[in-house]
């Protein structure tokens, strides 16, 4: 798939299906687009992520033979397949554990959804259901905050330890806690991702207001120290109306400690409508950001393709280097 063409069906986010077809998997349950319903394309080794709609400028289109089309004004974007996701994305059990959060980042759904809490027996249960598919490739387990951080990692830690007889990959995003890279190293964890959401300081303050930005990187620095360079990773929510300066200063400092970031485009949640500017970025500036990105990364000699579970391994959300580019 070409980068350009991948970075406009990013930026636009969204498809519309045809009236008979609707995409089968359950509703998303992590992160800021919670409660979307999502469709898988692969064209090539490429894969991109959209979220069904009523009405978008992409249309998808049925082609003989099992393939399918992306069109944008009646002209062909992309041709490709249909992935089915195993449990929210293709070859992974991605999990959401606590489908709720005491914080309230100004642009994620998930405090608003304030979903359930899945024990260690059901999450152990559909793990063994994807893993009967004989498609299971790694596992990705995350979580809000349902009482406290720490908790929340000894929750997580508990599964991960119970998750190791898959001898999948197993990474895990939690919001970080005192000593939690070292509980969830010793449980199994093969990667790590605490996410930073914005990387300029000022507009951090606004729209994760009960959150530590200095404390997020702290433990992303230890983490490295624990699970090593190209096993810890970040979150940057890019459309926040955070300046190119700041973005661009944090992604070297994020790189500088051996923390892969995750450049994400901002999902504006209508749950979230007008609490802060969310605004998609355009296809060039997604372009722009994952090349500077891919260098940043090169200089600090990470490696986008080393990841084993999780967004970089996924790909469909973003531009990754050394997948995409
Ligand atoms: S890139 Fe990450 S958030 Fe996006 S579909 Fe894949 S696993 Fe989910």
């Amino acid at each position: 798939m070409k980068l350009e063409r991948k970075a406009r069906m990013i930026s636009l986010g969204t498809v519309e299906l045809p009236k008979t077809f609707r995409p089968s998997g359950p509703v998303s349950t992590a992160g800021p687009g919670a409660g979307e319903r999502n469709v898988f394309f692969r064209s090539g080794k490429g894969r991109v992520r959209l979220t069904a709609a009523d009405s978008s400028p992409l249309k998808l289109e049925e082609i003989d033979g099992g393939e399918v089309a992306i069109l944008e004004e009646g002209v062909e974007v992309a041709r490709g397949v249909l992935e089915t996701p195993l449990l929210h994305c293709p070859r992974q059990a991605y999990i959401t554990v606590s489908e709720r959060c005491i914080y309230d980042c100004k642009f994620c759904a998930v405090p608003k959804l304030s979903g359930g809490v899945k024990s260690k027996e059901t999450v152990l249960e559909m793990v063994a259901k994807a893993d009967d598919t004989g498609e299971l490739e790694a596992i990705s387990l995350t979580s809000g905050v349902e009482r406290s951080p720490e908790e929340e990692v000894e929750r997580v830690a508990d599964i991960v330890k119970d998750l190791c007889r898959f001898d999948v990959p197993i990474g895990v995003s939690v919001t970080p806690a005192k000593r939690s890279s070292e509980i969830l190293k010793v449980a199994g964890a093969d990667e790590i991702k605490y996410n930073v959401e914005c990387l300029d300081p000022e507009l951090f303050i606004k729209v994760c207001p009960d959150v530590s930005l200095m404390k997020i990187k702290t433990a992303l620095e230890k983490a490295v120290g624990i699970f090593g360079e190209n096993k810890v990773f970040s979150n940057v929510i890019i459309g926040l109306g955070e300046s190119d300066r700041a973005l661009q200063a944090g992604i070297e400092e994020l790189a500088g400690m051996g923390v892969l970031p995750v450049l994400r485009a901002v999902y504006p949640h209508p749950l979230r409508a007008g609490e802060v500017e969310m605004v998609r970025p355009s296809p060039e500036r997604l372009v722009d950001l994952a090349r500077r990105l891919k260098r940043v990364l090169d200089d600090h000699g990470l490696r986008g393709d080393a990841a084993e579970t999780g967004c970089y391994r996924c790909t469909g959300c973003d531009l990754i280097p050394h997948r995409d580019l």
